[in-house]
């Protein structure tokens, strides 16, 4: 199944990404995370998307087209995937169908997580990741055990640079600009179903799983 969880930043989509992952071994495709593990890695493409990305705002199209083609191109994703902060903008909905049909696929669902904007700053700006294995953390509603260290590795936990307040109502208004008007592209494919994304990690995965179902 080939699935797209779509919605705001700071809308649980990688949250739920992850579970989905371990319920149905599809991988989850986080433009996003690929994109912070080049800018780890010094690649030439991470260091062209630094600028864009510290400042919350999108990073060209060409540059994530030619990312996603080469990462669904690989042999993990061929039974299905979860994309995960893609696509992004209308263009890359359109290049996404011409490289599925140029494979014989297609987008089976999209599933919108649907949380008020007041809502949204306060999940981003108490975020927390490790900055050695990745978990996720929240300062109020997933604490680690020690404050500032990974439950799982021990490593230092960080707040991503794009997780302020400030960058974070760029980000928001990216996603009204260029970002919304992609779940209208799919609601003409009749593959979109919108679910509340308010409740409690649980809730909001049982939601999700009779989306995917419908
Ligand atoms: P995320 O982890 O999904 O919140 O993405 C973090 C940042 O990476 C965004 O604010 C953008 O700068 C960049 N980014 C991630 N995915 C995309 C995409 N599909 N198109 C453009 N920029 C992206």
């Amino acid at each position: 199944m080939n699935l797209i969880l779509f919605g705001p930043p700071g809308a649980g989509k990688g949250t739920q990404a992850q579970r989905l992952v371990a319920e149905r071994g599809i991988p989850q495709i986080s433009t996003g995370d690929i994109l912070r593990a080049n800018r780890r890695e010094g690649t030439a493409l991470g260091k062209k998307a630094q600028v864009f990305m510290d400042e919350g705002l999108l990073v060209p199209d060409e540059l994530i087209i030619e990312m996603i083609d080469a990462r669904l191109s690989e042999s993990d994703c061929q039974t299905g995937y979860i994309l995960d902060g893609f696509p992004r903008t209308v263009s890359q909905a359109e290049a996404l169908d011409g490289i599925l049909q140029s494979r014989g696929g297609s987008i089976d669902k999209v599933v919108v997580l649907q949380v008020p904007a007041d809502a949204i700053v306060g999940r981003i700006v108490g975020r927390r990741a490790c900055q050695d294995c990745g978990a996720a953390y929240h300062l109020e509603f997933n604490t680690p055990k020690a404050s500032g260290v990974c439950d799982s590795c021990g490593g230092s936990l960080y707040q991503r640079a794009d997780d302020t307040e400030d960058k974070v109502r760029v980000r928001l208004t990216e996603y009204d600009r260029s970002t919304a008007p992609v779940a209208a592209y799919y609601g003409e494919q009749g593959v979109v179903r919108e679910i509340d994304g308010l409740g409690s990690m649980t809730e909001i995965f049982g939601r999700l799983l009779a989306a995917i179902e419908d």
